[in-house]
């Protein structure tokens, strides 16, 4: 009963959304100025209205002001249960049989990695969802019966890395995304590691990141400029009438969105900034076709958003955390991204699609 109250809910939730907004949602979330910047002297060019959840301003250096409207808009001190509070309707919609796909986008050092991975002590969005899975899946278990698995993933230069095979003594498994007989797009042989609870989570989230960031050199420098995906497969079965359903949320922490510096337009920086750029450009590409409802939606255009093609569009919710730093230093670059997620907000807020 608990489950079908919260269920309904959520629908009712989702649709009043839906009905304003269109499927597409875009969360703002700045961090606090660091000691760093503190001690350079920089100035904070975030102002956030205290009665407007929804609202920013943003000091530019002429001194004027640039106003900005999201969905939500999280302050430097709203915390990771803050965040979570909003996100959760989206994210266990994938128990109702939706695909979902939240991102993170923004400049490197914003906190990208935070809000989805989070530290041991202040766990973000991709534990945190798993746990509600997990407690909203045993509140319906006289209803349901779900089967819950994780795949880790990365992209890089164009190159799908499974991060839950450590390839520390082989040469990694080449993927890549096809089309199965059903016409949904995989990825064939990716591991999808089935999970029990909330301890299996945390200690296969800990292998992947952790080969995440031994499979380079310089695995910070990396890391910002490769994508890292978690999907979470829910299989569920309907215990009164049989039904089965299969759904994907996709957790995704994007590359670095800055623009490359001029001293980084040689060889191998210069390669991985082209890829960077067009798999960030065909994810705006992709969104703002769906929006404007155009016949070809070019999914194809980078292995990103091919492998995301089930997730986006149609009936998926989709959620995009534009990150950004308050820093007077990072100005350029926080206009650049808050430009960029007012497109996609702004685009979306066209026809009303109404959920069955
Ligand atoms: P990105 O993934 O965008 O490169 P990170 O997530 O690595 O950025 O964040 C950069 C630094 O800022 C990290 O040390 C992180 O812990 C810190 N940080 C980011 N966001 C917050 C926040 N909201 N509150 C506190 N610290 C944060």
């Amino acid at each position: 009963k608990q489950y079908l109250e919260e269920s309904s809910e959520r629908k009712r939730l989702y649709n009043e959304v839906i009905e304003l907004k269109g499927n597409i949602r875009v969360f703002c979330r700045c961090r606090p100025l660091n000691q760093a910047e503190i001690a350079n002297g920089c100035a904070s060019v975030a102002e956030f209205d205290t009665t407007q959840e929804n609202e920013l301003q943003i000091l530019s250096s002429d001194s004027s002001k640039k106003h900005f409207k999201f969905d939500h808009v999280f302050k430097p001190d709203d915390g990771q249960e803050t965040v979570f509070a909003q996100t959760k309707p989206i994210v266990t919609s994938v128990l109702d049989g939706y695909n979902v796909c939240i991102f993170a986008y923004g400049q490197t050092g914003t906190g990208k990695t935070f809000t989805m991975e989070g530290t041991p002590e202040n766990r973000g969005v991709n534990y945190r969802t798993l746990e509600e899975l997990f407690r909203c899946s045993e509140s319906k278990s006289h209803l349901m019966k779900f089967e819950l698995s994780v795949s880790m993933l990365e992209v890089y230069n164009e190159k799908i890395r499974d991060l839950l095979v450590d390839n520390s003594n082989q040469p990694p498994k080449k993927l890549e995304v096809k089309q199965s007989a059903e016409g949904t797009q995989e990825v064939p042989g990716l591991v999808e590691a089935q999970v029990y609870n909330t301890d299996g989570v945390w200690d296969l989230l800990k292998k992947g990141y952790a080969v995440r960031s031994v499979g380079s050199t310089a695995a910070n420098e990396q890391s910002s400029r490769s994508h890292c995906l978690l999907r979470v497969t829910v299989k569920g079965e309907n215990l009164i009438n049989g039904q089965r359903t299969r759904s994907h949320l996709w957790l995704v922490d994007l590359a670095g969105s800055e623009r490359v510096g001029k001293v980084e337009v040689e060889g191998e920086r210069l390669k991985e900034s082209q890829f960077i750029n067009k798999s960030l450009s065909a994810l705006g590409d992709v969104i703002s076709a769906l929006a404007s409802k155009t016949s070809h939606i070019p999914y194809r255009n980078s292995k990103l958003t091919h492998m995301l093609q089930n997730s986006l569009g149609g009936d998926c919710k989709t959620l995009m955390f534009v990150q950004i730093s308050p820093s007077s230093a990072d100005l350029g670059e926080t206009l650049c991204s808050l430009n960029f997620a007012s497109r996609v907000r702004g685009i979306e807020s066209g026809p009303a699609r109404k959920q069955a």
